[in-house]
């Protein structure tokens, strides 16, 4: 039933692919290009200071990268925000940050070494609905967005659908490349593992709502569709702790009554994506095929079965489009 659904909304092609995951309720609009503001240095001090004032860095934006940025007891005013020092310990930080990546690069096999993500806002963007995805009566609603506003600077943001692979590599290879990633999952999946997400969330990953049954929404009445995000909401609050803020729609499909039952339960914004990556390609939704400042990343928990790889595989393709771009992988939350 499911996929009857889905292949009456995309006839010409059976996956729900970046390149034809626009909302059914709009036909696909023409990419707005991402204007690319070019980041000065004196923009890149500013920021740094930003990031420093508010005692932000970039090990936080990494499972587990936050422990090194604790000062030792008493050392708290060592450092002034913005101060000389206080950029040195910064820079010094982001330097063994780096030198651990690199080690771990070379054992997981990447062709590069991933680069270090800016420093996150001291303030979270303003994020409005994207041009083209609105939907009538969709004011005050969550925002849907595919790309994050970052002010052009080369950051994207990895995110794992639904939950049927549950890979024990994946959690040790992410949490030694100290790359960040959000996941959206899905209970008809999970369910038969919840410990799996558990030592996902221990490792600094956020757990986020897609659903209990994983349906085309539009085709749900509010009601039902109230049912779904709620009830993933409790499901996922019994399991984990935690009632998620962000929800992402099935095959990133929606109308109001979705946004509407999302925001009823608690949830404040449905980042849908940019590109899509597999083990072996990437599918774009943009015209250029390409990325952009703030590009989301959807990918999925899957298994060999499911496509031509594995999820370390999958993460060594993704991220070597994304270093080879230049670009490096921040932590959706400290945006969002
Ligand atoms: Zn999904």
């Amino acid at each position: 039933m499911l996929r009857r659904a889905q292949r009456a909304v995309f006839p010409a092609s059976a996956s729900a692919s970046a390149s034809t995951c626009a909302p059914a309720s709009t036909s696909a609009p023409a990419a707005p290009a991402v204007p690319v503001v070019p980041v000065v240095p004196a923009v890149l001090a500013a920021l740094l200071v930003a990031a420093l004032g508010s005692g932000c860095s970039a090990g936080s934006g990494e499972p587990g990268g936050h422990a090194s940025a604790k000062p030792a007891h008493g050392q708290e005013v060592a450092h002034k925000p913005g101060s000389a020092a206080a950029r040195a310990a910064y820079a010094e930080k982001v330097r063994r940050t780096q030198a651990a990546r690199a080690v771990a690069a070379k054992k997981w096999g990447l062709a590069k070494t991933p680069l270090a993500a800016p420093p996150p806002p001291a303030v979270k963007p303003k994020i409005t609905t994207r041009k083209g995805f609105e939907v009538e009566g969709g004011e005050n609603l969550p925002p849907v967005f595919t790309t994050v506003p970052v002010k052009g600077k080369k950051v994207v943001f990895l995110t794992i659908d639904d939950g049927s692979e549950k890979d024990p590599e994946l959690l040790r290879m992410m949490s030694e490349l100290k790359i960040p990633y959000t996941a959206f999952l899905s209970d008809y999946v999970i369910n038969d593992d919840y410990g799996y997400f558990k030592q996902m969330r221990d490792r600094g990953v956020t757990l986020n709502n897609h659903t209990l049954n994983h349906p085309y929404m539009p085709g749900l009445s509010y009601d039902e569709q109230k049912y779904e995000i709620c009830g993933q909401q409790k499901v996922l609050q019994k399991q984990y702790g935690k009632r998620p803020v962000l929800f992402r729609p099935p095959f990133g499909n929606y109308n109001v009554d979705t946004l509407r039952a999302a925001k009823a339960c608690g949830i404040k914004a449905a980042p849908i994506w940019a590109a899509e990556a597999f083990p072996d390609h990437m599918e774009w939704r943009e015209w250029d095929r390409d990325m952009h400042p703030g590009d989301i990343i959807l990918t999925h928990f899957r298994g060999s079965d499911e496509w031509n790889g594995s999820m370390t595989d999958m993460v060594r393709h993704v991220m070597k489009v994304i270093t080879d771009k230049g670009y490096a992988v921040g932590r959706l939350e400290d945006y969002v």
